[in-house]
């Protein structure tokens, strides 16, 4: 088992000729799976409010389960997607599966992972908004999860279109927050709503002090800034009372509810709670 760095292990690491040909397989494979269909699948994962009783939405989550290979985690195959600009055609069938999702459960809020290939790519704003009107569904529905890399591009393209999906009633959070490159100081400059931070901090609350420490500050950095804040990966009973005593909006992890697939996922908002 190899650590990717961020405390995630993964299966294997082949040597680099064998990777390369890995890669290509697995892209090849994926075109044939965008074509098919049938293999791909969006789960949702429940996000849920400090008191860990009642939802306040969803993340999608993308699954592909190869015929022969059995199912390929998203570790693996967004990045060989995101190389291969396969990222756009899958995507876009990841917003159309989450639009129909939307119009088939109209309170609840589904945010999308966007790579920054689709995010930056020239088309992304028509065609989310071809989606949304084809599914008759509201922008309010979705929230568009990017990471810190993408405020690494094109500033004022970035800017521009963050501030225009938020005026068209888009929201935006920024994933993994912590984890990339970017500094505070493009909280200031481009417009957010939610701060999800990564589960690499949570894991160790309670653990590390200075864990607590970062989770604590951020969270009252981005109340101040107006933000609300999310915590992935939220695994015990002690994390969470940790997160709710520091004020955490939103806690999303195995603790509450593994992803699930679309009719569990229906059987949960059945019920009157959680
Ligand atoms: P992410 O956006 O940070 O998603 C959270 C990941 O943490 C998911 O892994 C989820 O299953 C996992 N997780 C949730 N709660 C817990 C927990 O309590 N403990 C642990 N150990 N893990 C937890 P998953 O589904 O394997 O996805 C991995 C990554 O793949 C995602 O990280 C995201 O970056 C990417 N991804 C997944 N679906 C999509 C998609 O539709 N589009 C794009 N562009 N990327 C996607
Ligand atoms: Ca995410
Ligand atoms: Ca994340
Ligand atoms: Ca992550």
């Amino acid at each position: 088992a190899k650590s990717d760095g961020r405390g995630c292990y993964r299966l294997y690491a082949p040597p680099l000729g064998k990777a390369i040909q890995k890669r290509q397989l697995l892209a090849e494979e994926l075109r044939l799976a965008l074509n098919r269909s049938g293999d791909l699948a969006l789960w949702y994962q429940p996000i849920m409010d400090s008191s860990g009783q009642n939802m306040l939405g969803v993340e999608a989550l993308l699954r592909w389960t190869h015929p022969v290979w059995g199912s390929i985690s998203p570790a693996d195959f967004i990045p060989v997607a995101e190389e291969t600009g396969l990222i756009l055609p899958l995507g876009d069938w990841v917003i159309r599966q989450a639009c129909l999702m939307a119009q088939r459960c109209p309170g609840l809020t589904i945010s999308i992972n966007v790579s920054p290939l689709q995010f930056l790519s020239p088309n992304f704003f028509a065609h989310l908004s071809a989606s949304v009107q084809q599914h008759g569904i509201s922008p309010h529905q979705l929230e568009l999860e990017i990471t810190e890399s993408v405020l690494l591009g094109e500033q004022q393209q970035v800017l521009e279109l963050l501030q225009r999906l938020r005026r068209t009633g888009y929201r935006i959070a920024l994933d993994d927050f912590g984890t990339g490159y970017s500094s505070l100081n493009y909280l200031m400059q481009f417009p957010v709503d939610t701060l999800k931070i990564d589960r690499c901090f949570i894991q160790l609350l309670g653990i590390q002090a200075q864990a607590n420490a970062i989770v604590e500050s951020v969270i009252a950095l981005g109340h101040s800034l107006g933000l609300r804040i999310t915590a992935e990966g939220v695994e015990t009973e002690s994390q969470r009372l940790a997160l709710a005593a520091a004020g955490c909006d939103k806690l999303q992890g195995f603790l509450l509810s593994p992803p699930q697939p679309v009719e569990k996922l229906f059987l949960m908002l059945k019920q009157p709670s959680g």
